[in-house]
Formats: structure tokens, sequence, C-alpha cells
């Protein structure tokens, strides 16, 4: 039902062939386009009213940002402060470098916990880690207990978006798709749906023996798991099996309970245009004494995964700071028009296109830095300010000082040429003014991929130098 696990590292420049493939596909697809573009249309008005109720939208965001950047800034005392409360509480804490690491702890958990049945609800660390094949191949039943991500764990897909992972799939199509697997009638109401979704989980909860969570904040002051959620099923997830797995990358850590008097909201505000979750939970170590519910064990799993590498670059650290809020996507004209499995990527869009180089290679990665208008739209929606687009920026500035394109430094190197000569470069400007036209109908090779979705321009009938002297007469 998922995709396979990686078991090797992709061809050389396999993953930037597949982008430009799916892109030129998807921005074809004006349907898909227009769906998208109705689908967000909602989003951008109650977004704008929520922030309308906010009395200083921007010092919140320096609120936010505040809060982030001091505890980014000292992780080595939060963490293990975190860590001390957590297992305080009764939790046990699992370091995790890597994904393998990672995905090896929650499985030597689940055959500590001799688990069958395992449910999740939404964590895109574990999409990171790639959980669910690794549990998959292993024997085990798992259940993602998320509306969207149950959708697309049917359709065997991985998310969409990270936010809303099913926002391309039509209400007809989920229809079907239900009636395909759960044997259900059809319908067009999504109410009907949510309860088609909701019947078949209940019993799923109470048979399930590991609940896995992900984690919208770690408070280091008090040693808990903040999860905010709109449907409850991570309240479920967390309460109703016999032990409870949280994932988490280390970035997660804030250092008081009162910074989630902004950060909640913020996150709610941005991602979604609501001014809360509806469900905000804090989940404080597993079922003490007298407790009616509650797991009888808590685990958390704290993945570094080239996060510390990240924290290194002083440039670009801030890229921590993100609290998967989906803002930048949602705002996004290449994500608009691209789509989100496009990116190949855990994190889609502008913040995906700035860590996905860090936490998974620069070299074979960087190309999602070039898939940018630079308009800034993300950074000006980021609730925490993270200078996204510069940091695309940085991500080309690095990739082209650790492995120059010869050609384009040929180019470059025969561009100073030129304009450094102003009668050549005067020259090469009446040269390309009068085979411009040519061009257009012979297309040459090295043209044709531009001329592929685009029409040349007629090419002016004078230069800017000579039109600029005559407008001075
Ligand atoms: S980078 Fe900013 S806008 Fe984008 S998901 Fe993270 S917090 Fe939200």
């Amino acid at each position: 039902m998922t995709a396979a696990l990686p078991s090797s590292p992709p061809a050389a420049g396999a993953a930037k062939r597949q982008f430009l493939h799916d892109a030129a596909e998807h921005v074809r697809d004006v349907g898909h386009r227009e769906f998208v573009r109705r689908a967000l249309g909602g989003y951008y008005t109650s977004r704008d009213t929520q922030k309308a109720r906010y009395r200083d939208w921007e010092q919140a965001r320096d609120a936010a940002s505040m809060a982030k950047w001091s505890a980014v800034n000292r992780l080595d005392e939060l963490l293990p402060r975190f860590e001390a409360a957590f297992t305080a509480n009764g939790g046990q804490v699992h370091w995790a470098r890597d994904a393998e690491e990672a995905r090896r702890i929650v499985l030597e958990l689940l055959a500590t916990a001799k688990a069958k049945a395992v449910i999740k609800s939404k964590c895109m660390t574990s999409e990171e880690i790639h959980l669910n094949q690794a549990l998959e191949a292993d024997g085990y039943g798992v259940v993602e207990s998320d509306l969207g991500e149950f959708i697309q764990q049917l359709r065997g897909e991985p998310p969409y978006h990270f936010v809303f992972p099913c926002m391309h799939v039509r209400r007809d199509e989920i229809s079907d798709l239900f009636g395909q697997h759960l044997g259900t009638p059809p319908t067009d109401s999504p109410e009907e749906l949510t309860m088609i979704a909701r019947r078949h989980m209940r019993r799923l909860y109470v048979d399930a023996d590991v609940g896995i969570t992900g984690a919208n904040f770690l408070v280091a002051e008090t040693g808990q798991i903040s999860i905010t959620e709109n449907e409850g099923n991570a309240r479920l997830t967390a309460a109703l099996p016999r032990m409870h797995i949280a994932i988490a990358g280390i970035e997660k850590v804030v250092e008081r309970l009162d910074d989630l008097a902004v950060l909640l909201p913020m996150l709610a505000t941005a991602g979604a245009g609501q001014p809360m979750t509806c469900y905000n939970t804090l989940y404080a170590g597993p079922r003490r004494e007298g407790e009616a519910d509650g797991p009888e064990e808590m685990h958390l799993v704290l993945l570094d995964n080239s996060r510390t590498a990240l924290l290194a670059d002083a440039e670009q650290r801030d890229a921590l700071h993100c609290i998967r809020c989906g803002a930048c996507l949602n705002v996004c004209p290449i994500f608009k028009n691209v789509g989100g499995f496009t990116y190949g990527t855990t994190y889609q869009g502008p913040i995906g296109s700035v860590i996905t180089p860090h936490l998974r290679g620069l070299k074979e990665w960087n190309h999602l830095s070039g898939a940018s208008s630079l308009c800034g739209a993300c950074t000006d929606a980021c609730p925490v300010r993270i200078d996204i687009h510069h940091h695309l920026l940085h991500n080309r500035r690095n990739a082209a000082r650790s492995s120059p394109d010869r050609l384009e430094r040929i180019g470059q190197k025969l561009f100073a040429a030129v304009a450094r000569r102003p009668w050549l470069f005067a020259t090469g400007g009446w040269l390309f003014r009068k085979t411009l036209g040519l061009a257009k109908a012979i297309r040459p090779p090295v043209l044709s991929a531009w001329l592929a979705t685009r029409d040349l321009p007629p090419a002016p009938a004078q230069s800017f130098r000579a039109a600029w002297k005559r407008r001075q007469r």
C-alpha cells in the first residue's frame, strides 16, 4: 500500500530529471492547477479574517520567531532539560542519529510490546524516516487515523501537502475509494464521508497495541509533548493503545509552556486560517495510578537526521524554526503550478526546497532551490519569519561553489568578456536582433526546451542604448 523502502541512493541526477518531468506534466494539467487554486481559495479568506483579529500580527510574528530563535540557539541546554522532565514524568527518550536508527528503535519497541497492530496519527517525521514501509516490511498492520492520511494510505500515495495531505483529491474520488476498500455506498456528503472513516477507525483504536504520533512542540520546562489537531484522532491514538510512541525532530523543543500561547494560535492561523486548532493536548507521560485512561508506556524518539548539521550553519540555522504550518506552500506560485508530488520529498514547497538539500544532500537536491520565482511570498507568509527565499539563494550559491557547472562557468566568462567591451556588446546585440527571427523559424536545439512552452517575442527594432540616446535628444 505504501512505496517501497529506499534501499540505495538514487542514480545521480535522477531526482532532478524526475522533478523536471513531473513539473512539465503538472504545469500542462490545467484541471489540476484549477483544482488546487480553488482548494486554496477558502484558505486565503479565512487566514486573512483570522489575521485581522490579532491586535498586531507583525508583532505576534516577532514573538513567535523569538520563541523559536531562543530555543533553537539553546538546543544543547533545552534538550537535556526536556529529557530530564519527560523522564521524571514517566516517559522514555530515545535519541536517533538518522532515519535508520529511528526505524530500528521503533521496531525494537514494537517487539518489546509484542505488538501486532499499530495505529498512527499524522506524523511527518515518520514520513521522513519511511516508517510505514519499515513496519509493513516487518509484518505489522499499520493504519493512518488522520482522515487525509488515511485517504492517502488507501490511494497508496504519500501526502501531497504536509498539512493538507489529500487536498488534490476530489470528493467523488474519495467516495469511490471508500466504496472500493470499505464497501460503502457512494455519497457526495463530506459529513458522511467523515463518518464512514470514523466508523471504520473506532474498532482499530481499541485493537491497536501501539499508537504512534508526531509532536508539534516539546516543552522543556514541563517535559510535555504538545500535539495540535482537528479530528481528535491523535488523542485516541495516544490514549487507547498500551504503548504510545511519539517521533519528533530535535528542533521541536521550546523552553516554556508560555511559548505555546503564541505558537499554537500562529500555527493554526497561518496554516489553516483557524483561530485555534480544535484539539490542543499536552501529554505528560504514561497513565498514572488512579487515572482512567492513557498508555502503560510512553516513548519519544528524538530525531537528528542532519538537523545538527543545519544547526551548525549559522546562515541558514533559522530554517529549524519551522513549525510546519504549511503557509509558505499555500502562497507559493511554484507549488500551485507543479503540485506537491513533483517535489519528490517529505517536505514540499519553499521550506522543503530549503531543508531537503540539507537533509538529503545538496548535490542531488539543489534543483529544488532553483525552482523558485524568488518572489518572497513564502517569507512574507511565514509566521516565524524564516528568510525562506534568501535561503534558496544560499543553497544555489553553495551548490555552485561545491560543484560548479563547467558549461555555466564558460558561459559566464564569455559574457563577462563581451560585457566589458562596449563595442563587442553592441555588435552582439545587433547580431542577436538580426538573427532572432531566424532562430524562431529553425528552432535550434539549444532553445527547444524554452520554446516548447513559450512564444519568442519579436526582436526590438533598436538597442536600449540607441533608444535612450534618441530619448535624450
Ligand atoms: S517555513 Fe514558515 S511558513 Fe513554511 S511551513 Fe515553516 S513555519 Fe510555516
